[in-house]
């Protein structure tokens, strides 16, 4: 039987949202939800391929699930709102309580509330999604899936971090990581397509986007990964420090008289690429200000492929070895020029070669981008993550 799965992501100011045929895995529409509680919402959906854009007023997230339902039906995206058999919605942190995706009912929802002090500002948005979801289809089963569920299978020398054992027992503080949904579909795609033949399903998938994190999988199980207990660990990435000295904060509120949560604000939002360049987050314009001769634009793009390396690096002994590095996400799919500079910094240690040529493309292309006689494969492989939660959405509602 063929399935309607609406895949929600809610932020706080924003929903988007993805609506697939499955398990075809067809995608019928998708769109965005913008500026909701502020003066003017912006609505966009794809139509017939064509992207469609309205203002409007959107108080809450509940009137933009009234209006996108509206909007189906009108536009024959759906004709009955029954068609719609399942909502999966991503949830950032799911804590020790999950590792699977799992059927929203009162106390997956209250676990869920129960982490929003370490996804402030993921959790609380998410539930207020789901609640919008519930009041308009309240007939509809929904799942969520959980950004950290793919790295619960990680061993405790994995996930502990080395301070008093009471404050893991007392307040749960370990590393959880990010983006599994993104590592387990790149984990699952190369033990499917780029390793198919391979006696060892070895993978390091690098999810290098605004935030970044990179993961040690072997036979599509994670085994480590970089990011901790929230989005601030882990490799530097657009606006975020990753791994420091812990000593650093007590510098820089001594120094610069801030309190523990401006630092914390300078390491989450001020720091990585923009506060070594000085320039931009954005990769784009880091290297147009390299091409322009910007000498920190140069350190902060050489310090953030160096960590990447350093975790490459730290994986390839964790997992005895390495089948293949992946690299995905926005940088990671377009950008040859830091692929380049990850490979630069790996290639004599693990005996690989950038095949210059395929390293080219720059529009989330899939592919193979180290030579053929590298010992370890490169590859390039776009992510999707919607589709893992459309997936995970029928296998737990049982709808397959
Ligand atoms: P997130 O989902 O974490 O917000 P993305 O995975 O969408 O981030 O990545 C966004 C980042 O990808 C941008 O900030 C930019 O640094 C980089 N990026 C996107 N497109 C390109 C491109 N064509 N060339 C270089 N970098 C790019």
């Amino acid at each position: 039987m063929s399935n309607k799965i609406m895949v929600v992501n809610a932020g706080s100011s924003s929903l988007k949202f993805k609506l697939y045929e499955m398990p075809e895995e067809k995608v019928l529409t998708q769109g965005i939800f913008e500026r909701i509680g502020l003066e003017e919402g912006i609505f966009q959906i794809e139509v017939a391929g064509e992207n469609k854009k309205e203002y409007l007023q959107l108080p809450n997230h509940a009137v933009c699930v009234t209006h996108l339902v509206k909007v189906l039906v009108e536009e024959g995206i759906v004709s009955d709102l029954n068609e719609i058999t399942g909502v999966g919605h991503r949830v950032v942190q799911g804590g020790k309580y999950f590792s699977d995706a799992a059927l929203l009912d009162e106390k997956s929802e209250n676990l869920i509330e129960m982490m929003n002090s370490l996804a402030p500002l993921h959790n609380p948005a998410h539930l207020i999604g789901i609640r919008a979801f519930k009041e308009v289809l309240p007939n509809v089963k929904m799942t969520a899936t959980f950004d950290t569920a793919y790295h619960q299978s990680m061993e405790m020398e994995d996930y502990l971090f080395p301070i008093p054992y009471e404050y893991y027992e007392d307040y749960d503080i370990r590393r959880y990581g990010a983006h599994g949904t993104s590592h387990h579909y790149l984990a699952l795609e190369a033990k499917n397509h780029e390793l198919k033949d391979s006696k060892s399903q070895r993978v390091i998938t690098c999810h290098i986007g605004s935030g970044a994190s990179i993961t040690a999988s072997k036979d599509a199980k994670c085994v480590a990964t970089s990011m901790g207990l929230t989005p601030l660990g882990g490799i530097m990435m657009g606006t975020r420090c990753g791994d420091i000295d812990p000593s650093v904060y007590k510098f820089i509120a001594e120094y610069t008289n801030q309190s523990i949560d401006e630092v914390y604000d300078t390491l989450y939002k001020k720091s990585g690429l923009i506060g070594v360049s000085g320039v931009s987050s954005d990769t784009r314009d880091i290297e147009a200000a390299i091409k322009n001769g910007d000498k920190r634009a140069l350190a902060a793009a050489k310090l953030f492929a160096r960590r990447i390396a350093d975790y490459i690096g730290q994986y390839y002994i964790r997992l005895g070895g390495a089948d293949l590095i992946v690299f995905s996400a926005g940088i990671g799919e377009n950008s040859p020029y830091f692929r380049k500079l990850v490979v630069d910094n790996i290639a004599s240690a693990l005996n690989l070669r950038l095949d210059e040529q395929a390293n080219k493309s720059s529009n989330r292309e899939r592919g193979i981008i180290s030579t053929p006689d590298s010992k370890v494969k490169v590859a390039i492989i776009p992510t999707d993550e919607e589709i893992m939660i459309a997936r995970d959405c029928i296998r737990i509602l049982n709808l397959n």
